[in-house]
């Protein structure tokens, strides 16, 4: 399967009592926007490899801030920033804002899935997620949904209830809304050619052109932020969150064995010499310390689990790989990085020409600013391998913030 989130960012989203200037999609829950939370939720799941926004035209500044929020790097993990594709331009109608989307994926990367989801649901989580991939593999169309508990009630104009409604089978639809990506352009397609413009929920838009739709779970968490009091629950739910979590710290260590050659990785960075390091990947013994901190800091297994010496894919591939692997676990966990410090141990090359690159390196792999990115380097002092130079060895720190 390959599969696109389609994020519908394009609402005015009045009703939530932002004022016209700050759709709801762009509120700050925290530490960052409802739409970079979105953002973060989908492009964090592994089954998910693109991942595009509808932004309504006038957006344009509000979506660049988003991205480089108060000018500073960006609110989303360089792993979630690689699957993020430019933006497009929505329609009149939420409808329209979607087939602009699909038509985008059409004539782009042209996936067998797209998940079409709410910008205003920053909530989603994984589990949800993978319930509608799990049902894409049978059904051309899947729904997250929550069985109704009140009574429902029908009324007249004036409020008088007319009759109770039975509640058997009936459901309260969520988004992401799953679906095989040729049936589901086909359908919006057609609902254009016919007029109906007006649909605002693609599950009843594929009904309409007779595909078929299963339920899935969803949570009640995965609520969509409309109303003012919707937005003060995301606020206080966001808090919550924040004030439940806790600083953790996990170290790493590495040695690489030397050998004649042109050069070498380190941190990142390709330094020419007369000597390589030798490994399964590109033997980059700064960043392989770095990822085992990271992971050590989540207690999440070391970059051999993840990442076995023994399969022949990760021969020769390039260390960000891994280290991105490491921040990227940390977004699952909603977790996010406060500093790392790594520290080279070596007679040569000469660590100090190179630092502000490693530096940039690591900051640009793992998002975050250059002053949460340490590099130290120091030698042993002409004693053991690495006074000999048969080796280069590496320790890290990572410092994590993530919910208990
Ligand atoms: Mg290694």
């Amino acid at each position: 399967m390959k599969i696109a989130a389609l994020i519908v960012a394009a609402g005015r989203g009045t009703r939530a009592g932002s004022s016209a200037a700050e759709p709801k999609q762009y509120a700050v829950l925290g530490d960052k926007s409802a739409l970079a939370h979105t953002v973060a939720a989908l492009a964090s799941h592994s089954a998910i490899g693109h991942v595009l926004i509808v932004i309504h035209p006038d957006d344009g500044d509000l979506y660049q801030n988003f991205i480089h929020p108060n000018g500073g790097s960006g609110a989303l993990t360089s792993s979630a920033a690689q699957k993020l594709m430019p933006p497009v331009n929505g329609g009149m109608t939420r409808q329209l804002s979607v087939l602009a989307g699909l038509e985008r994926l059409a004539d782009t990367i042209q996936p067998s899935h797209v998940l079409i989801h709410d910008a205003a649901r920053p909530f989603v989580s994984p589990q949800v997620i993978s319930n509608v991939v799990n049902a894409l593999t049978t059904s051309a169309g899947a729904v997250p949904a929550m069985p109704l508990t009140d009574t429902l009630q029908k009324t007249n104009g004036d409020g008088l209830i007319l009759e109770t409604v039975p509640r058997d089978n009936l459901w309260r639809a969520q988004t992401p809304q799953g679906f095989a990506f040729p049936a589901i352009l086909a359908a919006h397609r057609s609902a254009s050619q016919s007029g109906r413009d007006d649909f605002t929920d693609d599950a009843a838009l594929f009904r309409w052109a007779e595909g078929q739709v299963m339920i899935v779970n969803g949570e009640e968490q995965n609520f969509k932020i409309t109303t003012a009091e919707d937005l003060i629950k995301a606020q206080s739910l966001v808090a919550q969150r924040s004030q439940s979590m806790i600083v953790r710290i996990g170290n790493g260590f590495d040695v690489h064995r030397t050998e004649p050659g042109t050069g070498l990785y380190l941190c990142g960075v390709h330094i020419p010499a007369e000597f390589t390091l030798v490994g399964h990947s590109d033997a980059d013994v700064g960043l392989h310390a770095l990822t085992d901190a990271i992971l050590g800091a989540l207690g999440d297994g070391d970059i051999g689990s993840h990442f076995p010496p023994t399969e022949p894919e990760w021969k020769g591939v390039a260390s960000k790989h891994f280290l991105e692997h490491a921040a990227s676990r940390v977004a699952q966990r909603g977790g996010i990085l406060n500093n790392v410090d790594v520290t080279l141990i070596c007679e040569q090359p000469k660590i100090g020409p190179h630092r502000e690159a490693m530096r940039t390196a690591i900051a640009t792999i793992l998002n975050l600013e250059t002053g949460r990115v340490s590099v130290k380097a120091t030698t042993s002092e002409q004693l053991g391998f690495t006074g000999r130079g048969e080796g280069i060895a590496a320790l890290a720190m990572a410092c994590l913030t993530v919910p208990v």
